[in-house]
């Protein structure tokens, strides 16, 4: 069952989201009180470890696997990820907006908190194998994401020695950014329809350099409302 969540970003923007809530998915609840997330620096990719999961009913029989790995065998307060995605496209609701994850680990005990204090968690149910493949659904569930975390887009190996969360993801993270990088680059170029457009003096005029500085400046504010987005209440 899908459930609809209402969370307050730091803009006090009230966000609804098909989320799949603990609830639904039979979470065991957690054992002490979460604590909080600091200053949100972005996002962190995971993978499960365990066989892609393959429809509702697998994805939820997988996050019970997980919690149980993390509360019992691992002696952890809960399942360590904010939250999960399945290949159907699914979010599925762990520790949520706003609470500090155990997942991203790091050198050190002080690069452990820092780590998971300021990162978001999420996790592809699947990476059993290093060449499994997410779907589109769960990429675009990811990116969905990403949008509402803001600030940085980073596989966990780029917090310490691990496969997490593979290639394909590693790579999906490297396009997207890339992506951003082109836009940005379009906005400050000046292409050749600007100078058809303008030709001769009215390439210095100041409404031509005005018309630019207003694309960059849309674009940098974009940035800016990603960057301060990373800071979900909830
Ligand atoms: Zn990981």
């Amino acid at each position: 069952m899908v459930h609809l969540c209402r969370y307050v970003t730091a803009r006090m923007e009230v966000v609804i989201v098909k989320i799949i809530s603990r609830d639904s998915w039979g979470a065991k609840p957690n054992k002490t009180k979460f604590s909080k997330l600091g200053e949100v620096k972005g996002l962190v990719v995971h993978w499960s470890a365990y066989p892609v999961a393959i429809g509702n009913q697998a994805e939820m029989d997988q996050l019970k696997q997980i919690q149980r790995l993390h509360q019992v065998d691992r002696n952890w307060n809960d399942i360590a990820y904010n939250f999960l995605v399945g290949d159907t496209g699914q979010i599925y609701e762990g520790r949520g907006f706003g609470n500090r994850s155990a997942a991203q680990g790091g050198n050190s005990r002080q690069e452990i908190n820092y780590n998971n204090k300021h990162y978001v968690a999420v996790c592809w149910l699947g990476g059993s194998k290093p060449e499994d493949q997410p779907s589109a659904e769960a990429r675009a569930a990811i990116s969905w994401l990403y949008e509402q975390v803001g600030g940085e887009l980073r596989p966990h190996s780029s917090f310490k020695q691990t496969d997490c969360p593979g290639d394909a993801w590693r790579q999906w993270i490297i396009e997207k950014k890339t992506a951003t990088i082109d836009e940005l680059k379009k906005a400050t170029n000046i292409t050749a329809e600007d100078l058809s457009n303008a030709s001769g003096p009215e390439m210095v005029h100041p409404q031509f350099i005005q018309k630019k500085l207003d694309i960059i400046i849309a674009k940098l504010e974009n940035i800016e409302t990603k960057l301060k987005l990373g800071r979900l209440i909830q």
